[in-house]
């Protein structure tokens, strides 16, 4: 029988740790278009930020999450997720991820734009590995029922409600559809929207372009974060260089061996991203390079190989010794912060119809997200989904609407007479090019032109490239047409046309089918 309580849609730590908690309350399935642990989540380093530490309170990790937010945040959900963070580490405590220790206590480090230490790890720089395979061991052990290669390709909606999901198995090429009476999207970012970005090749925003055509609110897609230092070797797809290294000591110097931050912001080399981002950008066009360097040599090499095994291997497995040598690095699309409306319980403007994780936005990252609170976003609205859903009889249509929202719809658009055919790697170019670090008007209209055209002449899909890049253009035409109708610089969108942010751009920009 192909009916569910809870049908969820990705196994990254949104889809794994909601179906444990779901398991609970009703008959589950997740379904997942890779195998299980094809996601973000494994490759996450630094960590998950709760204030747990002796001198650390939640008022601080709210101001600091507020500050990095630019004046976006949703305040009351910030409110949220700091002051229940604690009680959400113990859970996945209990559920086995195994935190680093010092004499016992968990361990915490500090990263880019926190007053403190509050970055709990895993494996040094493993976490999300440590997460993602804890909670997929836990899942499988399970009676959870779990379909590997298998897409969702459509939100089943009857009379204003989310019933279910259609799907396409991704072996035999069938769709089937499948019921239930609350469907969780848990499909992560879209960072395969750039040329150079950090993500895993799942990351191609299914879940905003499933919702949109749901009728679902999708908001703030002009935030996506540019992570300041992804390791820039010629051949080598770009692997993070956590935050974290920085947190340690580590200085950013420019080709000429230039130590720069200090000149751009009083934080330093521990700014916040889209600070740190645009001066390595700034630098690089000065000296006519297409990199910088984090310096971390004079660190006791221990300190390094023990703090940073991952990173430290995956380097000399490329020929670089940090503990000698300078580490190239470069920007790179890292993280969105905007995705489908959800209020503090998780609930989509489309009744039975929820979003957790990278795909939704629950308004606690506001412009620019504060660096390890997206893993804590997740485990504390998932659990929320999880309580409001057991006190619903029968699902509704939930009202998110927030004060200070600006509406809109995809319009038509003047149509280029000539643009190159669609393609992953042309939909990449054109992104990384034209709605990147550094955007403007003329850029983003020939990005949106050129997105409308493929959106028409794209052939009806049919497999998982195909489906994937139909909502890349989908989700991509979200971000560039928000980037264009907001008229200043605020948090991770900067215009160099507004190069300042702007009182009356103090809102949001949401977007619906019509
Ligand atoms: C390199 C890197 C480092 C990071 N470091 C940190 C960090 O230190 N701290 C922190 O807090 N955050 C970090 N982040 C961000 C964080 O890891 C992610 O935001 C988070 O893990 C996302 O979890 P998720 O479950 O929402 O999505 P994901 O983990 O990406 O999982 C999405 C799932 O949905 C599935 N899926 C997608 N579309 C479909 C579909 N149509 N049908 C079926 N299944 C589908 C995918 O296959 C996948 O299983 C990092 C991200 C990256 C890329």
């Amino acid at each position: 029988m192909n009916q569910y309580d809870y049908i969820i849609v990705g196994s990254g730590i949104a889809g794994l740790y909601t179906a444990l908690l779901a398991k609970e309350q009703g008959r589950v399935l997740v379904i997942t278009k890779g195998s299980i642990d094809d996601c973000n989540t494994k490759h996450a380093q630094g960590g998950i930020a709760a204030a747990i530490g002796k001198s650390d309170s939640p008022e601080l990790h709210f101001q600091d999450t507020i500050t990095a937010g630019d004046g976006l945040c949703n305040e009351e959900a910030v409110h949220i997720l700091v002051n229940e963070a604690p009680d959400r580490i113990t859970g996945l405590v209990n559920f086995g991820v195994p935190f680093d220790t010092v004499n016992g206590e968990i361990a915490l480090t500090m990263e880019a734009a926190h007053s403190m230490p509050r970055i709990l790890h895993a494996g040094g720089d493993a976490t999300g590995e440590h997460i993602e395979v804890t909670l997929s061991n836990q899942v499988r052990s399970s009676k959870i029922q779990v379909l590997e290669d298998c897409l969702a390709t459509e939100i089943l909606v009857e009379k204003g409600t989310a019933s279910g999901i259609k799907a396409l198995d991704c072996r035999t090429g069938s769709i089937e559809e499948f019921r239930c009476r609350f469907l969780i999207l848990a499909t992560g970012g879209a960072g395969q929207l750039f040329k150079f970005n950090t993500n895993s090749d799942i990351a191609t925003g299914d879940g905003i372009a499933l919702a949109f055509k749901a009728g679902a609110e999708i908001i703030d897609m002009e935030f996506f974060q540019f992570h300041p230092t992804a390791l820039h070797l010629p051949g080598v797809t770009p692997f993070l260089i956590s935050e974290a290294v920085r947190g340690e000591g580590g200085m950013l110097r420019n080709v000429e061996g230039y130590r720069f931050m200090p000149n751009y912001a009083p934080q330093g080399d521990l700014a916040p991203r889209d600070i740190v981002a645009r001066s390595i950008v700034y630098e690089m066009k000065k000296t006519g390079s297409d990199r910088v360097f984090i310096d971390i040599t004079h660190l006791p090499p221990y300190v390094t190989t023990t703090r940073f095994p991952h990173i430290y291997r995956f380097c000399l497995d490329h020929g670089l010794d940090i503990t000698k040598g300078l580490i190239p690095v470069a920007p790179a699309a890292h993280y969105m912060m905007g995705g489908i409306k959800v209020n503090s319980w998780g609930e989509t403007n489309v009744a039975g119809l929820f979003a957790a994780g990278e795909t939704a936005c629950t308004g606690v990252h506001g412009a620019n997200r504060l660096a390890s609170n997206a893993m804590l976003e997740v485990l504390v609205f998932s659990k929320r989904i999880m309580e409001k859903s057991r006190k619903i009889a029968k699902p509704k249509a939930a009202t998110t609407s927030q004060s200070l929202e600006v509406r809109h719809w995809l319009s038509q658009r003047q149509l280029p007479k000539t643009i190159p055919a669609p393609s992953l790697s042309a939909l990449q170019q054109l992104h990384w090019d034209k709605v990147g670090i550094i955007r403007n008007k003329a850029s983003l209209t020939e990005a949106a032109d050129t997105l409308a055209a493929w959106q028409q002449s794209l052939a009806l899909p049919t497999d998982r490239p195909s489906y994937e890049l139909n909502n890349l253009v989908l989700t991509g035409r979200l971000v560039t047409e928000a980037a264009l109708l907001r008229e200043e610089s605020r948090g991770a969108h900067f215009r160099s046309d507004f190069p300042q942010s702007s009182p009356e751009w103090q809102r949001h920009i949401v977007f619906t089918a019509k």
